[in-house]
């Protein structure tokens, strides 16, 4: 007969998806008004909460960040011949968005610091043809924005930011997102309040405001008509499908309405890793640095090994023990699409951190015990490697 093992951690996911338990009491609330198209009463709600508590001119939910950076990219009328700045080390929507409209992308490395774009090499890269800087708000950690600002504004540039790791987060005091012309954030299950797959654009400069609306409604005036601001609708503008059904919205106010607690607990197991794991930095592991700018919003905890071969064998380690942890992206620069588009300047951090940088699991459910007992996994990796 087999012999099983007696004693068997059982498996620690990367992330589990929130749940407030209120999310199918909305969605039904949702179905029994009979109105589950777009800008229904659940939308209005987010709309309202992101305006009044954060501070955006104007907020508009998307099916996703990638729209709402497309949306960005649509606004800002870039077309073939501009140049938008990123960091290497991002999501490839953000790329995605200018490069669909005829753009170039050009990267920016990341910090030693954090992977964040390094806002002080920033003046080099720009030329007369640059229209939009997209700061990525890695970790939830604020970019280096005074520079940014400061920079964009002197030379007529867009700051789009991309504050999909970003929710309830702070630069000096001020909610990521509120920064910049335009922001996106994601309400994708790994993210910190979710709806499965969602999105919401940030207008902050003002002018924006109704030609956004118009994009996201097809082109079409229809946001204003259903406010009987005009008595037919029509096709104004180049646009597309943008805006999420009143479901997504629905589940995504139950998470809403948690958020305070959502963050305090992510906080909590953020702070925990760090104290646990704090005395691995005397040994070269890096940890997440928080500049005197940035506040912490808990939305993951990673650290810096010293090579990729570090990396995959602390991978290989807290697997055989049930854990999950995870690297994160290739470097865009160095992708299939981009590699013969990018000019070729070495981008030492950003490879840096696509080596070398691993998440640990963190998610609202995670208990003391199992969350001491990865921490206890890596410690035990760097007591023999
Ligand atoms: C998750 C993520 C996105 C994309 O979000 P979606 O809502 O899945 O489109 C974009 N940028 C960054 C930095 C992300 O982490």
């Amino acid at each position: 007969m087999q012999a099983f093992p007696l004693r068997m951690h059982p498996r620690i996911p990367f992330n589990k998806p929130y749940f407030s338990g209120n999310e199918t009491r909305y969605i039904e609330q949702a179905v029994r008004s009979g109105k589950i198209s777009g800008d229904g009463l659940f939308t209005q709600r987010v709309h309202r909460f992101f305006e009044q508590e954060m501070g955006f001119a104007k907020a508009l939910l998307t099916t996703s960040c990638t729209d709402a950076l497309e949306m960005a990219a649509l606004l800002l009328n870039i077309g073939p011949g501009d140049e938008v700045i990123m960091p290497s080390f991002t999501f490839v929507s953000a790329a995605n968005a200018f490069v669909l409209r005829g753009a170039s992308v050009v990267f920016a490395d990341s910090t030693a610091l954090n992977p964040n774009l390094d806002a002080l090499a920033l003046e080099e890269l720009l030329t007369p043809r640059t229209r939009a800087i997209v700061p990525v708000h890695y970790a939830g950690i604020a970019c280096d924005m005074d520079p940014i600002l400061a920079l964009a504004q002197a030379r007529g540039v867009a700051v789009v930011e991309d504050a999909a790791h970003a929710i309830a987060s702070y630069h000096r005091g001020r909610p990521l997102g509120s920064l910049g012309t335009l922001a996106a954030f994601s309400f994708h299950e790994t993210k910190n309040i979710i709806s499965g797959e969602g999105g919401l654009l940030a207008v902050n400069d003002r002018q924006y405001g109704p030609r956004a609306e118009v994009i996201r409604e097809k082109g079409t005036n229809r946001s204003a008509f259903f406010r009987g601001e005009v008595d037919k609708y029509g096709w104004l503008d180049v646009g597309s499908s943008f805006l999420p059904s009143d479901i997504i919205a629905a589940y995504l106010w139950a998470q809403i309405e948690n958020l305070q607690d959502i963050q305090q607990q992510r906080r909590a197991i953020w702070l925990r890793y760090e104290a646990g794991l704090s005395a691995l930095a005397a040994r070269g592991v890096g940890l997440p640095a928080l500049p005197d700018y940035a506040s912490n919003n808990g939305h993951l905890f990673y650290l810096v090994c010293r090579s990729l071969d570090e990396r995959t064998a602390l991978i290989d380690h807290l697997r055989q023990q049930g854990i999950w942890a995870v690297f994160h992206y290739q470097p865009l620069h160095q992708s299939a699409y981009y590699a013969a588009r990018h000019d070729g300047r070495p981008l030492p951090w950003a490879v840096h951190y696509a080596d070398c940088l691993l998440r640990l699991p963190l998610y609202y459910e995670l208990s003391e015990a199992d969350q001491h007992y990865i921490i206890d996994a890596v410690l035990g990796f760097y007591q023999t490697y």
